[in-house]
């Protein structure tokens, strides 16, 4: 009998998995369920606004998604509207593709603040999550400091400069456009413990800061060494060189050339966030790196700011009867093996780190320990969901359904933009009619 596969979340890891199961010719039923009516996890509310190319590869998942192996079960919160325990009776084997789309934090005094918003709560803001619509971030001070420096980091300060006209090819939504166009946003320091060797931004990410036009990034040209120095790999050498060579062509631009800035801070350890109820400041003591570490100084600063991001990273939550690794924020496992007919890929499985092609082993290595595990399929799958999720009035979004949101959206998108994103669930369940 065939094998009826649940895959919980259809970000990369989950799509990966599905695509790795149908070109090993598994015979199989893949069920994509997800608690949005919308596929494709952070490609579509992590990836930035601006960077299209990237959000392209759903492309690919759409092909996926459209085999006559899968049906996309829409709108389907697992822990909600069925439990794993049941999902786990009901199928031969569950993937547990569920990322960490959550907040990690510094874990400092003051972050309690308002006025401290992590990193996976702003990036979702600006792109158009639905459970953060009403978020309404305080934009009204001048200085905004952003803590991490990877990517995310630099996503966020990128889109917190840019203007309207340069995003006007993204699917930036418009309350974030006019939020961020009518703030008095001139300046976002994005602060490292380590320094500009130890950061960890891609060189095209990091260019693109050089190519803003209303802001220039401003780098001190004290905190940048001569040299990379040698490291055992070459990969990574190649890119710390880039990098620094990026920075150093950034010591070129001084603040008078835009009225927006992004300063590049390195060997700064945020200690405590200051002010009252609302964030006032950041309190920072400076390192020295020794040995690959950031070890302090005893020297401290302070930078006024009415909003600071943590982008230190995300972290999962725990998945209701499943072990928890509370140390790593990941689900326990034997190479993404959890227990008895029950797999972990992506970002649950390995932590939140990687780009979306990262995730792609994860889904190979779960389809064969499916295809070993589950031999003869026993359990009947969506045969069992389907009805399921009927009883309980789930309003199930197929494929199709999201086809539909998906060409409202194009239909609906203003000017040179790809979409106008819908932002809440009502405005999408509604495009479906009954
Ligand atoms: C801000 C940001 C920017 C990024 N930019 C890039 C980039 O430019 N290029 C790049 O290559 N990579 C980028 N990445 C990395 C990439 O997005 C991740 O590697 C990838 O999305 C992780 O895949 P995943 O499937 O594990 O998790 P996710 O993409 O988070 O997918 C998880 C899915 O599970 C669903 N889900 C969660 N809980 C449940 C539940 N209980 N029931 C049902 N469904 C559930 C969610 O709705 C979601 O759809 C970025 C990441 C972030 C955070």
């Amino acid at each position: 009998m065939t094998i009826s596969v649940a895959i919980i979340g259809t970000g990369p890891a989950g799509f990966y998995t599905a695509d790795a199961l149908i070109k090993k010719g598994v015979d199989c039923t893949i069920d994509l369920i997800d608690r949005l009516p919308t596929p494709y996890g952070l490609i579509r509310f992590g990836v930035a606004p601006d960077h299209q190319t990237t959000k392209k590869v759903s492309r690919t998942f759409e092909k996926t998604a459209l085999s006559e192996h899968c049906h996309f079960f829409g709108n389907v919160e697992v822990g909600r509207d069925v439990s794993l325990v049941e999902l786990r009776e009901m199928y031969d084997a569950v993937v547990l593709a569920v990322g960490a789309g959550h907040d990690r934090l510094v874990g400092i005094p003051g972050e309690d603040k308002k006025g401290v918003i992590g990193s996976a709560t702003f990036v979702g803001w600006y792109n158009a999550h639905p459970d953060l619509r009403n978020l309404d971030p305080d934009l009204s001070s001048g200085n905004v400091v952003v803590i991490g420096n990877g990517n995310v980091a630099i996503d966020i300060a990128r889109v917190l400069v840019k203007t309207r006209e340069e995003m006007a090819d993204s699917d930036l939504p418009e309350y974030a456009t006019a939020a961020i166009e009518t703030s008095p946003i001139t300046d976002v320091y994005m602060l490292g413990r380590r320094g500009p060797i130890e950061a960890k931004f891609t060189n095209v990410e990091l260019r693109e800061m050089g190519e803003l036009k209303n802001a220039v990034p401003l780098v001190d040209p004290a905190q940048l060494p001569d040299e990379v120095g040698d490291l055992d790999n070459p990969r990574d050498q190649r890119l710390r060189e880039k990098n620094l060579a990026t920075l150093k062509e950034f010591t070129k631009f001084k603040a008078a050339d835009a009225p927006k800035h992004v300063h590049f801070g390195f060997y700064a350890n945020p200690v405590e966030i200051l002010g009252g109820d609302r964030v006032e400041g950041l309190r920072l003591e400076k390192t020295k790196v020794d040995g690959g570490r950031a070890v302090g100084t005893g020297e401290f600063f302070e930078i006024a700011c009415g909003l600071v991001i943590p982008a230190v990273g995300y972290r999962s939550l725990p998945v209701a009867d499943v072990p928890f690794d509370d140390k790593n924020f990941v689900v326990v496992h034997d190479d993404g093996r959890v227990g008895p007919g029950l797999y972990a890929v992506g970002w649950i499985k390995r932590g939140p780190s990687g780009v979306i092609s990262t995730n792609r082993p994860d889904g190979a290595t779960a389809a064969t320990h499916i295809a070993e595990d589950c031999g003869e399929g026993r359990k009947p799958g969506r045969t069992a969901l389907g009805p399921h999720l009927a009883e309980r009035g789930v309003r199930v979004v197929t494929f199709g359904d999201w086809k539909k949101i998906e060409s409202a959206e194009i239909a609906a998108a203003p000017g040179a933009a790809p979409r106008r994103k819908f932002e809440t669930l009502t405005e999408m369940l509604d495009v479906l009619g009954n």
